[in-house]
């Protein structure tokens, strides 16, 4: 079966001590390291997984990105959630093929694309004009516009109010998530849940008890710790470094009036 590489595809070069390096396949085109160069009309046509000589003798192996090697890649205006928080919001949020989400703010689009990944689709509220930009770019470079279709971009201050009603899920990420808790009451279904990703436990306190004084419940606080290990022969230990600190997820279900 072949799936073979196109000029215009997004691909993944990866090297023996597995540097990644992002590319949009053009023919003609050539891809510069500091190891040599490689012709992309070598990759047009070829399948992932395929290994290539750079000009001077380097060995690079060539992938379609994964949706974490794209977040880790893609240019970025604000910081970006985490690939291991994405994974645990989708899952927090529940959310599913077709399900109406409000996203904000948009920053770069990392949290977007895993949202849309699932199928679900997203109103996103963003003050900055040129983060919805680049989110609204970041997005169909790695989906497509065809999935891109589901990502409607607002320029807007979340905290003034949402302008949505009959939402199934409303996912935060900005600096004072707690303003959003009275506007997600009014336009989430109930059973419908809020998620509020924060780097501070101060604002996930603050979130808290902004949900305490309306309709929730099932209110949860998490964060995820992500240790890679080392497995070389007898030397099998964890990773001397981690990520030691990024987000506090909270979550909290809509009652019924
Ligand atoms: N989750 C995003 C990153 C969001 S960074 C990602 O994974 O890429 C926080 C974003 O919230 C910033 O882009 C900021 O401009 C936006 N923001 C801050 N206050 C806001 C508000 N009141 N309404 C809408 N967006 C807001």
């Amino acid at each position: 079966m072949s799936r073979a590489l196109q000029a215009g595809e997004l691909v993944l070069l990866t090297d023996r001590k597995d540097r990644r390096y992002l590319t949009t396949l053009v023919e003609g085109r050539d891809f510069h390291t500091h190891a040599g160069s490689v012709a992309h009309d070598e990759l047009i046509g070829g399948t992932e997984g395929m290994q290539v000589r750079t000009t001077r003798n380097a060995e690079l192996t060539v992938w379609r990105p994964t949706l974490r090697d794209y977040v880790l890649k893609m240019p970025r205006g604000a910081q970006v959630v985490y690939p291991k928080d994405s994974a645990a919001i989708l899952m927090q949020a529940d959310v599913f093929p077709g399900a109406r989400v409000l996203e904000s703010g948009v920053g770069s689009g990392a949290l977007s694309l895993s949202l849309l990944r699932a199928g679900v689709l997203v109103r996103g509220y963003e003050i900055r004009e040129d983060f919805a930009q680049r989110a609204i770019e970041n997005v169909t470079s790695f989906l497509g516009s065809e999935d891109a279709d589901r990502y409607q971009v607002e320029i807007r201050d979340c905290y003034q109010g949402i302008e949505a009603e009959g939402l199934d899920r409303v996912v935060l990420d900005l600096p004072e998530p707690w303003q959003v808790v009275p506007h997600a009451a009014t336009s989430l279904f109930a059973g419908g849940i809020l998620v509020a990703y924060t780097p501070s436990m101060v604002q996930a306190v603050r979130m808290r008890e902004a949900c305490e004084s309306g309709p929730w419940a099932s209110v949860s606080t998490v964060e995820v710790l992500h240790r890679d290990w080392h497995i070389k022969g007898d030397a099998v230990r964890p990773e001397h470094r981690m990520v030691g600190h990024t987000g506090f997820i909270t979550a909290a279900r809509r009652l019924s009036d």
